[in-house]
C-alpha cells in the first residue's frame, strides 16, 4: 500500500483512498481544491464559534462578582 502526502494537510494518505482520513480532501480529484478549503474555512469557523460560545459559558456573574470557571 503507497501513500502519498495529501496536498491540502500534507499528511500521509493511502492512495487508494478516495478521500483524506485527517482532514476529508478528496485524493483523486485536482478540481475539488476549492471545496475543500471552503470545507477547511466552514471547520475552522466552527472552531472560532465553539470557542467564543465556551468563553460566555465559562464567565457568570454571580452576586455581582465575575467568577470565572477557568
Ligand atoms: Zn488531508
Amino acid at each position: 500500500m503507497a501513500l502519498k502526502k495529501c496536498k491540502e494537510c500534507a499528511k500521509e494518505v493511502s492512495t487508494k483512498a478516495l478521500s483524506c482520513p485527517h482532514c476529508g480532501c478528496p485524493t483523486k480529484s485536482q478540481n475539488n481544491a476549492l471545496g475543500c478549503s471552503i470545507a477547511a474555512i466552514v471547520f475552522v469557523l466552527l472552531l472560532w464559534v465553539a470557542k467564543e460560545v465556551f468563553l460566555q459559558f465559562s464567565e457568570v456573574r454571580i452576586f455581582g462578582r465575575k467568577v470565572k470557571f477557568r
